[in-house]
């Protein structure tokens, strides 16, 4: 498995596959296992790094992950299957905001790491298939350190991109459904958890 691992963080940077940072991984394998999450729900496999380290974290995790590019979602199955991960991890090759989930589903985490100027989409879309104590955590909240910073930015496309994370970052903060915490781990994360619950602590 390890070496698996190894292969995969290899094969992203040969490739240009974007993947979580590592200290962002052990932040939410840690978050899984100290809240006793069983079910994930991920928006954006890539090649399944994340998806199958999520998986590993805890005897009885489930992870549901979508990829709508096929290619990558290939590449997915097939590092799943090596990790001996198939009973743990179903892999969904689809657009996340063209996906029509049954709304018997629920999970008790929500891991956004998709297209970044669709965050608002994404959580306004799947915050109905969160469990009542749900969590949404979203990858790459600082942007390289971007965020924040957007004005200054010549590009347009990027300034553009840049103006959408900062966007979704005041939309959390308004949000009076979720009390959001922002980490400076990796690229930065947010977790958002409802305000009514009182299960779920950030151990
Ligand atoms: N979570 C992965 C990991 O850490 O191993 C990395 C995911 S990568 C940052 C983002 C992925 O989201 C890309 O592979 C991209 O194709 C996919 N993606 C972007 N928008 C999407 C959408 N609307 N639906 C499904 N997948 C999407």
């Amino acid at each position: 498995m390890k070496e698996h691992i190894l292969e995969m963080e290899q094969y992203a940077t040969e490739h240009n596959v974007p993947i979580i940072e590592k200290k962002s991984i052990a932040f939410i394998m840690k978050y899984i296992k100290n809240n006793g999450i069983k079910n994930v729900l991920e928006l954006g496999s890539a090649i399944g790094y994340s998806a199958i380290l999520m998986a590993s974290s805890s005897k009885d995790v489930f992870v549901t992950t979508i990829e709508r590019d096929e290619m990558r979602y290939m590449e997915c199955l097939k590092n799943v299957k090596k990790c001996e991960m198939d009973k743990k991890i179903n892999v969904v090759c689809q657009d996340a905001l063209e996906l029509n989930l049954s709304e018997d589903l629920k999970y008790d985490l929500i891991f956004i790491d998709a297209a970044k100027g669709q965050y608002t989409k994404f959580f306004e879309k799947y915050k109905h298939f969160l469990t009542p104590n749900g969590t949404i955590i979203t990858d790459n909240i600082n942007f390289h350190g971007y965020v924040g910073e957007s004005s200054k930015i010549e590009s347009k496309n990027l300034r553009s991109l840049v103006g959408k994370i900062e966007d979704y970052v005041e939309f959390l903060k308004g949000n009076t459904e979720f009390d959001t915490k922002f980490y400076d781990i990796g690229d930065g994360l947010s977790v958002s958890t409802r305000k009514d619950e009182t299960s779920h602590t950030n151990k």
